[in-house]
């Protein structure tokens, strides 16, 4: 484990980290939008690929929504980042972006205290 080496994607991590700590900067339908996208991704880790999904097997999925289903015809990812560059641009003064002190990469929350990419921890207060 302790070898494995995780991909950064800059443009993915931003994406991620805004959904994650400035969740309350998107609108209600981009919320909502997010909370399906997340049942779907539930829906299909637990679905064996010799079976179709049931929408009903799974709440808040809305596979049988025409709209929704028109809106995440982009994919999921695509919405979720267009949705995130719109909340950067509009609420710039609002957002940090913490980044680690050693490899500058972004790191999970606002106000982490160890760096998931390359280890650095400053728990203790010292850099
Ligand atoms: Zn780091």
């Amino acid at each position: 484990m302790s070898n494995v080496t995780w991909s950064y994607d800059e443009e993915r991590e931003l994406t991620r980290y805004l959904w994650e700590n400035y969740a309350e900067f998107f609108s209600p339908q981009e919320r909502h939008l997010a909370q399906v996208i997340a049942a779907r991704q539930v829906a299909e880790s637990r679905t064996s690929s010799n079976r179709t999904i049931i929408p009903s097997d799974y709440p808040g999925t809305y596979y049988s929504d025409p709209a929704i289903n028109h809106t995440l015809l982009p994919g999921a990812y695509a919405v979720q980042q267009q949705a995130a560059l719109r909340v950067m641009l509009q609420r710039q003064s609002d957002i940090r972006i913490s980044r680690c002190p050693r490899c500058q990469r972004i790191l999970r929350r606002v106000t982490a205290l160890q760096c998931f990419w390359c280890g650095l921890d400053w728990h203790d207060g010292r850099m």
